[in-house]
């Protein structure tokens, strides 16, 4: 039987990564922006590689940003922006945030909207 392969992202999402300040170019920019994680758990590898998600795209949260993160900005400002939603994390960091969701709660690392 022929089998055709699952699309790995939607079209609507493929677009999203793709598309000018879209994802990739996020990613690209906040491991630029914090090149040392930020959670800097126990178990932490020192060099930023993941972007995560403060609210998670199943509770509605945005994998990019709705204001224009290359617009010039006091660091400050814009630091405290991505703050709200987004963080850069080495892989065990964000792993251990991911499988230990009570953990992430407590410690602000999950948020509902
Ligand atoms: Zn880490």
């Amino acid at each position: 039987m022929k089998r055709s392969k699952l699309r790995p992202r939607s079209k609507k999402t493929q677009k999203l990564y793709q598309q000018k300040n879209g994802r990739r170019e996020f990613v690209s920019f906040m491991l630029r922006r914090f090149r040392i994680c930020q959670a800097s758990l126990d178990v932490c590898t020192g060099a930023s590689s993941d972007v995560h998600e403060i609210v998670p795209r199943s509770a509605g949260g945005k994998i990019v940003p709705e204001f224009d993160f290359t617009q010039p900005r006091p660091k400050a400002d814009l630091d405290a922006m991505l703050a709200t939603q987004w963080l850069s994390l080495c892989r065990a960091c964000h792993h251990f945030i991911t499988f230990n969701p009570k953990f992430a709660k407590e410690n602000g690392y999950k948020k509902r909207i």
